[in-house]
């Protein structure tokens, strides 16, 4: 950023539920390579006991976006995502069974296996939404032993031991659960499940096997054979990684109810303070059905692939999450989608169409260039959904030479990561897997028509195109973005 003066970035941390100058634990010197400025951040990532559903994806799209960000701003970026296999409940209350163990049991495969197959997975939807790789995938399995070390340090002062295992007493410090602004220690929702928790809030650090049965996941401790409480991991990966305190944290906000405040209470236990461990606290909100509540179980399951199989890009989705703010619950449909497609196709189209450029050019154009509306648009809580419209503007402008256009879609895009510069045309036309024609027959079709209409034959005409609608081709005359045809994605 040339002249104008940077934005100072505010984010919105839910501890306070205001919006926050960033001030990074590591201050360093912005503009001095040699000693930057630095963001630690920690998402929490995701227990890969099924495929993610498109929900989950909007989690990775925006903590991508703050990293993004983080970057654009001149920040050294250490970003962590852990992977959850073991410990993670079917209720984050800590009731039910381990849903890695649960699946395994249905499947009858080994956890490893289910744990290795759903993380390749959920890599495979990253990279499609082209999510930069963190620093660190952790892998909360190897972070075993650095548990129980947790826990024994907490052990004494903050928790107490019960025939389930060892159990963490919320009233051991101060505040628990502001974080959540829960009113009473038994909020809505907690349901006491396990006999003789002092307090219905009380959670599990460490599970013991229950006499006579064996998991498949089990380590040795001093509170017995088991596994550790799903709220450990993260209290340990993150210091491990980041350190103590952190700059930020980030997770769906479901995570505010539960998870993260009793993330918090561990982090003060073991702390001896009031620390919560990071200086911020962020939550994306939820991608919604219009019948209610994501799920990977009732009705349709949204998994990134579904949309491809119906001819979507990937890239859509990203851009749809973009068109909205991380903290507005976004209604996923159809209809929506598609429109983010075609948004998508216009800025494709536009760029595709600018002349090459020398190298030269393009840096005397970027000498010059006021991205203060970018910088502005971004440390306003990364409002990615006002920054659009002025880019698509941007780029759109009669009289700005291409060298400066250029120079703007490599900067947004840079933190869109709508991956502009290499997307074609043709990549965002995919088949979608129902399409029963071929894109060499369609166009043959297309020529013949091509042929009847200049021959004024509109009979033989309006045939083909009513077997190309049959086929489930759309015939588009006259498209502006000259697209021509597309295969009806439903
Ligand atoms: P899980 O695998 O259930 O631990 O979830 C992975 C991430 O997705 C967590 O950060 C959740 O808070 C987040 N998440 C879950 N459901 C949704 C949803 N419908 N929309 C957005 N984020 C979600
Ligand atoms: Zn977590």
């Amino acid at each position: 950023m040339t002249d104008a003066p940077a934005s100072p970035l505010k984010l919105f941390n839910s501890l306070t539920r205001q919006l926050e100058e960033f001030r990074p634990v590591h201050p360093g010197t912005l503009g001095d390579p040699a000693d930057p400025p630095e963001a630690r951040v920690y998402s929490c990532g995701p227990t890969v006991y099924n495929y993610p559903h498109i929900g989950n994806m909007r989690a990775y799209v925006f903590a991508d976006t703050l990293g993004r960000t983080l970057s654009f701003k001149g920040y050294k970026l250490t970003h962590v995502i852990n992977i959850t296999d073991v410990g993670h409940l079917t209720d984050d209350a800590d009731a039910g069974e381990d849903k890695m163990e649960k699946m395994a049991a249905e499947k009858a495969q080994s956890i490893w296996d289910i744990a290795r197959h759903y993380t390749e997975a959920y890599w495979a939807d990253v990279k499609a939404l082209n999510i930069r790789q963190p620093a660190h995938w952790s892998i909360a399995t190897d972070y075993v032993p650095q548990m129980i070390e947790f826990a024994k340090a907490i052990a004494e002062k903050h928790c107490y031991e019960l025939d389930g295992g060892l159990y963490f007493d919320t009233s051991t410090v101060a505040d628990y659960g502001a974080l959540a602004r829960a009113k009473t220690e038994d909020g809505e929702g907690r349901i006491e499940e396990v006999e003789g928790k002092r307090h219905a809030a009380d959670f599990a650090i460490w599970r013991k096997t229950p006499a006579g049965e064996t998991r498949q996941m089990e380590w040795d401790s001093p509170w017995g054979r088991g596994a550790p409480g799903w709220h450990l991991e993260c209290s340990v990966m993150s210091e491990a990684l980041l350190g103590f305190p952190f700059d930020i944290h980030t997770g769906g906000i479901d995570h505010r109810e539960i998870h993260h405040p009793n993330e918090i209470a561990q982090n003060q236990a073991h702390s001896c303070s009031d620390a919560s461990g990071a200086r911020i606290w962020m939550h994306n909100n939820f991608l919604i059905e219009r019948s209610g509540k994501m799920s990977k179980s009732a009705g349709e399951f949204l998994r990134l692939q579904l949309l491809i199989d119906k001819g979507y890009h990937p890239l859509a989705y990203r851009l749809m999450c973009l068109q909205a703010h991380y903290r507005s619950e976004l209604e996923f449909s159809w209809e929506g989608l598609g429109a983010a497609l075609t948004r998508l196709k216009r800025m494709v189209a536009i760029v595709e169409k600018l002349p090459e450029v020398s190298a030269d050019r393009i840096a005397d154009a970027e000498t010059g260039a006021d991205f203060s509306w970018i910088d502005n648009a971004l440390s306003a809580d990364l409002n990615t959904a006002a920054m659009l419209p002025l880019f698509e503007l941007a780029i759109q402008t009669k009289q700005a030479p291409p060298e400066e256009k250029l120079v703007v879609i490599a900067k947004v895009d840079a933190v869109l990561g709508l991956d502009l510069l290499n997307l074609t045309r043709t990549d965002l036309r995919i088949r979608p897997k129902s399409a029963a024609i071929t894109e060499a027959e369609i166009e043959a079709m297309l020529t013949r028509r091509k042929e009847a209409r200049a021959a004024k034959d509109f009979a033989t005409s309006d045939k083909l195109r009513d077997e190309l609608i049959a086929a489930g081709v759309e015939v588009m005359d006259g498209d502006p973005l000259g697209w021509d045809w597309r295969l009806d994605a439903n």
